[in-house]
């Protein structure tokens, strides 16, 4: 009896779920979120005279997922991700530049042989929209009802009670693969980021065809256009951040990327594109040169957590890099987040040379800089042309605290440390 006692006294609690993460969030994003998306893209069109799906809405999708797969299947260049905490290794194509350059060269001649083609497309951008929305919701289900039965963490899952509707709007396998290509490089990059690309530069050929050239808007593109390419040059650096190593394919990343992104991103453009906005030559050229100050600087802050991974040896600001060497975690310490406990017995280094000795996360506060030069431009027009400002500040925020609970797991003492010795979180001496 007492031996019994026993026993269920060392049994571990029961870990419970939040209502609020087993189904307040998930509703949020699922159901709450697409609605208020398409109520603003309906609200700010004056040119859109269709809602629902039709055969061009229809044309757009298959193109653009032919596309994207064509560039993973036809042009291989093989390169491996990083090893995943599932233990896979996960295989990838690194043709991403050169897919964005013919991607680009194609959509201008495209747009200036046939001039109906901009006002074809922006005119049915809902549609497109909404069509989108019914092909990635069909799509996570998919990926859902695919996994549901195996999948690396299930019974963790199980243990702590996850209800279905969490697990198809968190995903559950890392790294799917369908026909021959990893899932997340397809919606992420090959589907998402490219229409993003190719949808601004038809909103600005629609904007000149109709009401000649205007500065704001090919302001906005080029500052877009610059922050895309730098996005497609370093595509195979994006496969070691969180979207790929911590967020499974699920609703969350892989309908974001096949319907947000495109809706979403490109929203500053869609606005200009429906209201104009008039701003001189002048105020065009300083956005115009602090847009590309901020893209500038916010590369030069990953590259240089890039150049300290590959050798930590090297030189910042013209100094011998410093930084905490983080011995692999002691038996005792006990991760809360068991997606990445791995991790933590591995030895690394944390920087505190250069801009990461100045705040934890400059390289957010610089593209924070960089997206309200793209969205000023729409000033004259209202508050508006603003709205991916908000959303990229709450982003980044929200991000912020995701990463530091993984490295705090990563890193335990060594992660303090780091923070005590470089306290600012995004703008040194504010936050
Ligand atoms: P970071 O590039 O800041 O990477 C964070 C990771 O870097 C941590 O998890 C940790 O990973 C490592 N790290 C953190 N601090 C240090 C340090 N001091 N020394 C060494 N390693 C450190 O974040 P993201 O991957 O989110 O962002 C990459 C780029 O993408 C940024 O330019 C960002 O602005 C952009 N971005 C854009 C978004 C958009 O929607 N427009 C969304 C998100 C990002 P570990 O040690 O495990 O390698």
């Amino acid at each position: 009896m007492t031996e019994l006692k026993k026993e269920q006294k060392i049994e571990p609690p029961k870990e419970t779920v939040s209502m609020y993460k087993n189904y307040g969030a998930p509703v949020l994003f699922v159901i709450i979120v697409p609605i208020i998306l398409f109520y603003i893209l309906k609200k700010s069109t004056t040119v859109s005279q269709n809602i629902f799906p039709n055969w061009i809405s229809l044309g757009v999708l298959l193109v653009f997922l032919l596309w994207g797969y064509g560039s993973l299947r036809l042009f291989p260049q093989n390169f491996e991700g990083p090893k995943n905490i599932d233990g896979s290794v996960p295989k990838y194509q690194g043709n991403g530049f050169r897919f964005w350059f013919v991607s680009v060269i194609v959509v201008v001649v495209v747009c200036l042989k046939w001039k109906e083609v901009p006002e074809m497309v922006t005119k049915n951008f809902i549609p497109i929209i909404m069509t989108f929305n019914i092909f990635g919701l069909l799509f996570v289900g998919y990926l859902y009802f695919i996994g549901r039965k195996e999948y690396w963490g299930k019974e963790e899952d199980d243990k702590k009670g996850y209800s279905w509707l969490f697990r198809f709007y968190r995903g559950l396998e890392f790294h799917p693969r369908i026909g021959g290509v990893d899932i997340k490089q397809l919606t992420n990059c090959r589907f998402g980021m490219i229409f993003w690309q190719v949808i601004i530069i038809i909103f600005a050929f629609f904007s000149y065809y109709s009401s000649g050239f205007n500065v704001a808007m090919w302001v906005t593109v080029v500052l877009q256009t610059i922050y895309i390419a730098k996005f497609f040059w370093w595509e195979t650096g994006y496969f070691n951040t969180l979207d790929i190593t911590l967020d499974r394919a699920g609703y969350y990343i892989c309908w974001g990327c096949l319907v947000f992104l495109p809706a979403f991103y490109t929203f500053t453009c869609y606005y200009l594109a429906n209201n104009p906005s008039m701003i001189s030559g002048l105020v065009g050229g300083v956005i115009l040169l602090l847009g590309c100050w901020f893209i500038w600087m916010n590369y030069r802050v990953d590259k240089e957590k890039e150049d300290f991974k590959a050798n930590p040896d090297c030189k910042i600001w013209g100094k011998k890099a410093a930084f905490i060497n983080c011995a692999p975690l002691e038996k005792g310490h006990t991760p809360k987040l068991a997606d990445i406990k791995e991790e933590g017995k591995k030895p690394s280094k944390l920087l505190v040379s250069g801009w990461w000795g100045k705040s934890r996360h400059m390289n957010y506060t610089y593209e924070i800089g960089l997206s309200g030069c793209w969205s000023a431009v729409g000033a004259p027009v209202g508050i508006a042309p603003f709205a991916y400002l908000g959303y990229i500040i709450a982003l980044l925020v929200h991000r912020i605290y995701r990463d530091e609970d993984k490295c705090r797991v990563k890193y335990g003492k060594y992660w303090d440390e780091y923070c005590k010795r470089v306290p600012a979180r995004l703008i040194p001496g504010i936050f």
